[in-house]
């Protein structure tokens, strides 16, 4: 935060009426709850523009972007390649429910740069990208469970806002009222880094368990890169039982290098899922692996999935 001309506090009189106004109508005030400035008190800061590292808010304070909008924003904000680039398709018209080129150009830097993305489909944000490599992986194999880790967060996938905290093997407790005892029951949620728990896992839920979700590199409960080893176990075991490996580089796609948390280990997730970075900014999310597998989504294959804004 960079000091305002006469003080070292901000001013945030505009900002305060805009949340009371945003209250009335919006549950909490904000669209998405970590904006609410709850774990660090005050007024949450509304943003009137921005451009490079500087965030401008509604009262005139000026911020060095640290937040970067949890993610996508590595360009900077209204980089002026980008800003012509969003204005050009615009003007072009926004969406057409008909295929258009630039969705297959999209796909097609995605699948040149991350060699186990042999199919990609596009969707709207990672949560979305979650939630149907899940039901891909379920379809595809015939099976209901999935694997978690306790402080991986996937989204707000209902099967996925299960966490029954750190220890052994435990059956998924729903994090959320809404969430039903069923939904979280077929998730599993072990302890991060700890090969042995997954052993144990497949071996008590033979021929039980769909996929093993893992975020690339852990970055939501602060930076927890896997030990040396835990991804490749987690490549190995999942194969030898049948089951796929989720790979969600959501976070870590095209940001923790150009190819991802991928380009850095190299083990290959039969499905991926990326978002934050892939959109600049934008609501775009893609999920993508094995031919084999995607060949099984609709319309290829029986399991569905459809998006009226994908892509
Ligand atoms: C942010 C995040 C998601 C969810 O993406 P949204 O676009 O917020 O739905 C999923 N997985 C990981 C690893 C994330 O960091």
């Amino acid at each position: 935060m960079t000091a305002t001309p006469d003080a070292s506090r901000t001013h945030d009189t505009a900002s305060a009426a805009l949340f009371d106004r945003a209250s009335k109508v919006t549950p909490g005030g904000v669209n998405s709850p970590v904006r609410a400035f709850g774990s660090v008190g005050g007024t949450p800061r509304f943003i009137a523009s921005a451009s490079g590292s500087t965030l401008t808010d509604v009262d005139g304070n000026s911020y060095v972007d640290l937040v970067c909008s949890w993610g996508p924003m590595i360009l900077g904000h209204a980089h002026p390649a980008v800003v012509e680039a969003v204005r050009t398709a615009a003007t072009s018209g926004l969406s057409f429910g008909a295929p258009t080129a630039g969705e297959v150009e999209l796909a097609e830097e995605i699948v040149a740069r991350i060699a186990p993305v042999e199919q990609v489909r596009l969707v709207n944000s990672g949560t979305e990208a979650t939630m149907s490599a899940v039901r891909l992986a379920r379809g595809f194999t015939g099976r209901s469970k999935i694997v978690k880790f306790s402080g991986c967060y996937h989204g707000h996938v209902d099967a996925l806002l299960a966490d029954a905290g750190s220890g052994l093997a435990t059956f998924g407790l729903p994090t959320s009222p809404g969430v039903t005892g069923a939904q979280a029951e077929d998730t599993l949620v072990l302890p991060y880094n700890d090969l042995e728990a997954v052993r144990a896992a497949f071996a008590a839920n033979p021929g039980q368990i769909a996929a093993v979700i893992t975020e690339a590199a852990a970055g939501n409960m602060g930076t927890v890169p896997p030990l040396p080893g835990f991804n490749e176990g987690l490549r190995e075991i999942t194969r030898e039982h049948g089951a796929l490996l989720i790979m969600d580089e959501v976070m870590t796609g095209f940001r923790a290098s150009a190819t991802g948390w991928h380009g850095i280990d190299g083990v290959a997730g039969d499905l991926m899922t990326f978002g934050k970075v892939m959109s600049g900014g934008l609501p775009a999310a893609a999920f993508g692996g094995r031919a084999d597998v995607m060949a099984r989504l609709a319309p290829a294959g029986p399991v569905y999935q459809a998006g009226t804004l994908s892509g």
